[in-house]
């Protein structure tokens, strides 16, 4: 059967401001419940909200990552609907006015080509609060509201994406993005990063194009459960569209809800449209005009963004493009880099060194860029000292341990530790020649095809040096030696 996936995603990004979206509340994660509420973010008569900038902020900065327009003005609505977790009866969202308009972001397809997918919008609104259902087999629920009022952003793309793969690359990009900007955890476990989808077929038949009752998606938690919902749902639509043939048409959209136990979907209602919402304007709270260069001097916050850089640390380094992929997505560790190479000829060992022993230790410690003791030009300084063989690269690993802890340079500690490789030729050929001739036998064994033998004699060098001997330079004239 000839059929194409449509799938257009809704994305909501929870902001990690110090406060909630149109209060002082702390908008922070979990903690016990309405611990942090107050009269605003509770629905309280008599209460009213005021816009918090970082909520506008952090709207601009993704908005111009992810090539929006930012609206000269702006307003907030109210979206109106009742449930629990909703005390006013109403969230504040934005309706006819959204603050960033008609962006885009490149996604590679599974094709491995890249398709644009156009961002229709994205706007400003405050989360709900949280009901809790008893698990203890009372029949009660309890309502949460220390989630209430945190300012979110909604991102909904055109429906651009072309299979469910694509839809988790598209989610993972704009995620990649957001956390670039510093704006949001993005932690999909947390629910800082959710995900809803509209998801239906094209099917060709005959030289016609049918399609297929478009079906919102929700409850992926997961770019696991992206990828199953939506593939579940192209089986099913499939199937559903062999059996009997409806359209969007006669059909019309409904929403379903993602069992991840099962792998299933199912159904919940059929579609409920914007006007049921009751939009207006959020008489509270007046339109924001957004000065030209306001958004200018955050565009330049904005820099430049992951993918981008990843492009360019692959032409400028040609490292591997794994290693440009890490670096890329964390702006301290990608400037630690670029530091560290700025007079350095070998960016493949800088960016293996920083995304191995530095990362292992930084993770090992809970320490961050910005508190690392060793400072680009003195792990610079350890590197020329592998190059230059004068340590090995598992002492140079200790090495870095010891600058990392004491935040001293690596030439002292070498010095001070004698960890220095006797990497003189000359100086090395002088033990050799005198192992070899106090182990005769030995080195008679080796000429007679006994490869133990040369372990043995390495063994012996190594003892003689203390260990420090360069164990390639040893080799060589060790074999070099027992030949002549
Ligand atoms: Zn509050």
């Amino acid at each position: 059967m000839n059929y194409e996936v449509i799938i257009g995603c809704e994305v909501h990004i929870q902001l990690s401001t110090e406060s909630k979206a149109f209060c002082s509340c702390a908008n922070l994660f979990g903690g016990e419940p309405n611990t942090r509420v107050c009269p605003v973010c509770t629905g309280l008569p008599g209460s009213l909200p005021v816009v918090n900038r970082a909520l506008i902020d952090g709207a601009i900065l993704a908005g111009l990552a992810l090539n929006c327009t930012v609206a000269e003005v702006t307003k907030f609505d109210r979206k109106n609907y009742i449930y629990p977790d909703l005390p006013k009866g109403y969230q504040i969202s934005q309706f006819d006015m959204p603050i960033c308009t008609d962006g885009h972001l490149e996604v590679e397809t599974d094709d491995g080509e890249t398709r644009r997918i156009g961002i229709i919008r994205l706007h400003m609104e405050e989360d709900t609060g949280k009901n809790i259902h008893a698990d203890d087999g009372r029949d009660l629920s309890f309502v949460d509201f220390n989630r209430s009022g945190t300012p979110l952003l909604e991102v909904v793309s055109a429906p651009d994406i072309r299979s469910p793969q694509e839809a988790v690359r598209y989610v993972q990009s704009i995620r990649e993005i957001v956390r670039y900007l510093g704006i949001s955890d993005c932690n999909m476990e947390e629910a800082s990063l959710r995900c809803d989808a509209n998801i239906n077929l094209w099917v060709h038949e005959e030289g016609e194009t049918y399609a297929t009752p478009i079906v919102e998606v929700k409850n992926m938690n997961s770019f696991r459960s992206i990828r199953n919902a939506l593939q579940y749902e192209v089986k099913r639509q499939l199937s559903e569209w062999k059996a009997h043939r409806r359209t969007l048409e006669a059909e019309g959209k409904s929403t379903r809800g993602y069992v991840d136990a099962k792998g299933i979907t199912v159904l919940q209602r059929s579609k409920e449209e914007s006007a049921d919402y009751r939009y207006f304007p959020e008489p509270d709270l007046k339109p924001i005009a957004i000065p030209r260069e306001y958004v200018e001097s955050l565009r330049k916050r904005v820099g430049e963004l992951p993918a981008e850089k990843r492009l360019r640390f692959l032409e400028t380094y040609h490292i591997p493009e794994r290693d440009a992929f890490q670096l890329a997505v964390s702006p301290a560790l990608a400037d630690y880099f670029e530091a560290t190479v700025a007079e350095y000829a070998n960016p493949r060992r800088a960016a293996n060194w920083l995304l191995s022993e530095v990362l292992k230790y930084m993770n090992a410690t809970g320490t961050t860029v910005p508190a690392l003791r060793v400072e680009p030009d003195a792990l610079r300084e350890l590197l020329l000292a592998v190059d230059a063989g004068e340590v090995s690269g598992k002492t140079a690993k200790e090495v870095f341990v010891e600058m990392a802890e004491t935040g001293e340079r690596a030439g002292a500690i070498i010095e001070r530790r004698g960890l220095k490789q006797i990497s003189n030729e000359s100086e090395l050929e002088e033990i050799v020649k005198r192992i070899i001739a106090e182990n005769e036998s030995s080195a008679d064994d080796f000429r007679a095809g006994k490869s133990r033998a040369l372990k043995f004699l390495m063994g012996q060098v190594m003892k003689a040096t203390r260990g420090k001997a360069n164990p390639q330079l040893a080799d060589r004239i060790l074999r070099d030696h027992l030949r002549a």
